[in-house]
């Protein structure tokens, strides 16, 4: 009898595995996968269609965070505007065009720039900034710079800007209302849909393991990512800071973490996934973890030393040296069969 059961369990869970469509209750289901046996058929299976969509290349992308000053006040984020504890930094606009060439001569292809929502750099700064690096180095800049007018969107992409991250967060409205006093859900995916629409790749995402998030929930970010047919997705684990309100409660479970990555791969398919930072601080081996459930991006920091410690959006965010790291990244990347790309590693939508 219990053998029976067992083999129904597991035909099931190829039925779904060789879908091509998901419905949300097979998100769910998915997402809800506790079973050892089970979870390995999981990841095998995102790994496969990782390889079938993304090839084996893994895309190296060089970070900056070029401030720390921060006008919202998202309830988990060591940024936010009320944490005094924080030493707030501004790299200058020639600070942030040089460590652009260092990512460059690292042979990385694609700079993220990244801060805050800092309106103390300028339309014009901004547009500065991309036209000076797209001048001396042949990348694909990435920015991630929170909500900005559409005016400003505009003018970035003209300058040159190719990508613009802007993680939805959580796909639940009250939770995203709790957790962000000044701004609605609805508005931030009005953002998205016009970062689209203009021809930004657009990169959107959820953290996982926020108070009072529920499977369903992230099944529905998921899902949301797929409606908003984003390039890229990042799906991440809530860390605690202790400079938050959220600072008692448990990081996000590793399982869970995993598991998400592998169903987004599953059902989105030819989307870029990071396998992140937060991961890494989830788990020392998180990174390598990430590039086998379905994540095909990493994104080595160049922030000056001087400044990453102050780029505290959680605790015992790794900090490290980027060109050793790169070097330890890509030898990591070829003991697991896999290639570094030598590409900007554009949407694989295009
Ligand atoms: N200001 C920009 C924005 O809002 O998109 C970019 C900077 S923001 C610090 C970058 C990302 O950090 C957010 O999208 C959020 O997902 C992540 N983050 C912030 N606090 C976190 C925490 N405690 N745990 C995990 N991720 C966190």
């Amino acid at each position: 009898m219990k053998q029976e059961i067992q083999i129904t369990d597991d035909k099931y869970l190829f039925e779904i595995l060789n879908k091509s469509e998901f419905e949300r209750e097979d998100v769910v289901y998915l997402l809800k996968l506790t079973n050892e046996k089970h979870i390995s058929e999981l990841f095998k299976k995102a790994d496969l269609i990782r390889k079938e969509f993304c090839g084996d290349e893994v895309h190296l992308r060089g970070i900056i965070e070029f401030s720390n000053f921060c006008e919202q006040d998202c309830v988990y984020c060591g940024l936010r505007k009320s944490n005094n504890l924080l030493e707030r930094y501004r790299m200058s606009v020639d600070e942030i065009i040089e460590t652009a060439k260092k990512i460059y001569s690292a042979g990385i292809k694609t700079v993220v720039l990244q801060s805050g929502e800092d309106s103390h750099y300028t339309k014009e700064d901004i547009t500065h900034i991309i036209k000076s690096i797209k001048e001396f180095c042949d990348v694909a800049i990435t920015l991630s710079l929170g909500e900005r007018s559409f005016d400003e969107y505009d003018e970035w992409k003209s300058a040159g800007a190719d990508r613009y991250l802007l993680k939805h967060e959580t796909a639940n409205e009250k939770i995203y209302s709790a957790l962000h006093s000044k701004q609605e859900l609805e508005e931030r995916l009005i953002h998205l849909k016009y970062l689209k629409s203009i021809g930004f790749q657009a990169g959107s995402g959820n953290i996982i393991g926020l108070p009072g998030q529920t499977i369903e929930d992230i099944a529905d970010d998921i899902l949301l990512c797929k409606e908003l047919d984003c390039d890229m997705c990042s799906f991440s684990p809530f860390i605690p800071s202790p400079e938050t309100p959220l600072k008692n409660i448990s990081p996000a479970d590793l399982k869970l973490t995993l598991n998400t990555m592998a169903v987004g791969r599953i059902v989105l398919k030819n989307v870029h996934i990071p396998s992140t930072t937060a991961l890494s601080t989830l788990t020392p081996e998180g990174r390598k973890l990430g590039l086998t459930v379905g994540a095909n991006v990493i994104m080595p920091n160049f922030t000056p030393d001087k400044y990453k410690d102050k780029y505290r959006i959680y605790a015992n965010k790794k900090t490290y040296d980027p060109i050793k790291f790169v070097e330890e990244i890509k030898q990591m990347i070829h003991s697991m069969g896999r290639k570094v790309s030598e590409d900007k590693g554009h949407s694989l939508k295009q």
